[in-house]
């Protein structure tokens, strides 16, 4: 993904924060809270999420080896992400494409959807990317070394699957749930590149969505790493900022505040970009953030970016915080 703001994106951006201001005009926050009030406090049987676990299948990613695109180890991580979804019982889509990398590469692609609950009409779309980058271009000895993408790639398909391992263990929330697993997300131009050379496999998916829709969406982007706080990002709050208050509020209601810190940092051209302006489904991201390093962190794009960065303790913050949100939602 890329971190710096386009020109275009800004006046995106500007756009939409005249929507949302109109928009806030008709309800006013005293009239949701008094609603609020007069709720009764349902009880919801929410599963627990286990970071043991979650971590095996980030393990288990990075033991395929770097999962770059056109490669053996691509095709075997993908091929067993789908047998884990049937294994859970999820209904398991798959959508084959070529794309075209900014130098010229064609990529053969493959967009996962892992579905339960079929029929509920309310869904909720929690997605990640599963590809690598193919090379470590910001490491300080070797550009050019593969990596292997523990964090950035392995973490949010390792918390996608016990995600999904929970929803065949336990009994499903009331809303249907997609498992989005985006390819081609990290063959991008690093630097002054353009964004859209990035986040191949979601804007394919945006595009050619069949007629999918969602309440709303939540990416996962480096959802693992020791010392990760996860920041109010600015598309997310400008598009989603409903999703992402609510997020926000119920890590904090059940003890991952320290995670999830209520402090606005920047805009990032990742997957959830064009989720909400192709696709027009409302998603957030959550996306590694530390303090005095700001997004990313120092290992990013490194050959650094390896298990030992892993934190259980992190994936399970982030897992328990979105089975949290999944389990309360109503139809
Ligand atoms: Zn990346």
């Amino acid at each position: 993904m890329k971190s710096n703001y386009s020109y275009q994106i800004q006046r995106h951006n500007i756009l939409y924060i005249a929507i949302l201001l109109s928009l806030s005009v008709g309800c006013s926050d005293s009239d949701n809270s008094n609603r609020e009030k007069n709720k009764p406090e349902r009880v919801v049987d929410v599963p627990h999420f286990n970071a043991d676990s979650a971590y095996f299948f980030v393990n288990e990613q990075v033991d395929f080896g770097p999962r770059v695109p056109n490669t053996d180890a691509h095709k075997e991580a993908g091929d067993k992400i789908i047998s884990r979804l049937e294994s859970y019982g999820a209904e398991v889509n798959v959508q084959s494409f070529e794309a075209t990398t900014y130098d010229g590469v064609t990529l053969r692609l493959r967009n996962i959807m892992g579905s339960y609950n079929t029929s509920a009409k309310k869904r909720i779309l929690l997605a990640a990317h599963w590809d690598t980058r193919p090379w470590a271009s910001k490491d300080a000895t070797n550009p050019q070394a593969l990596f292997d993408g523990a964090n950035d790639g392995g973490s949010g398909v390792g918390v996608l699957l016990e995600i999904a391992r929970n929803l065949q263990a336990s009994s499903l929330p009331d809303v249907g749930v997609d498992l989005l697993f985006f390819d081609g997300e990290d063959w991008g131009e690093e630097g002054t590149g353009v964004a859209e050379s990035w986040c191949l496999g979601s804007q394919y998916w945006a595009k050619n969505k069949d007629g999918y829709s969602a309440y709303y969406g939540i990416l996962f982007d480096m959802v693992g790493g020791k010392n990760a706080q996860f920041p109010f990002e600015q598309i997310s709050k400008q598009m989603a900022k409903k999703v992402l208050t609510n997020v926000w509020r119920t890590a904090s209601e059940i003890g991952y505040g320290r995670y999830f810190i209520a402090q606005s940092e920047g805009a990032i051209t990742d997957d959830h970009f064009y989720v909400n302006t192709i696709a027009k489904i409302p998603m957030i991201d959550i996306l590694h953030w530390e303090p005095e390093l700001g997004y990313f962190g120092d290992w990013h794009h490194s050959q650094r970016d390896n298990m030992d960065l892993i934190d259980k303790n992190t994936l399970k913050a982030v897992g328990q915080t979105v089975l949290h949100v999944v389990y309360h939602e109503e139809l």
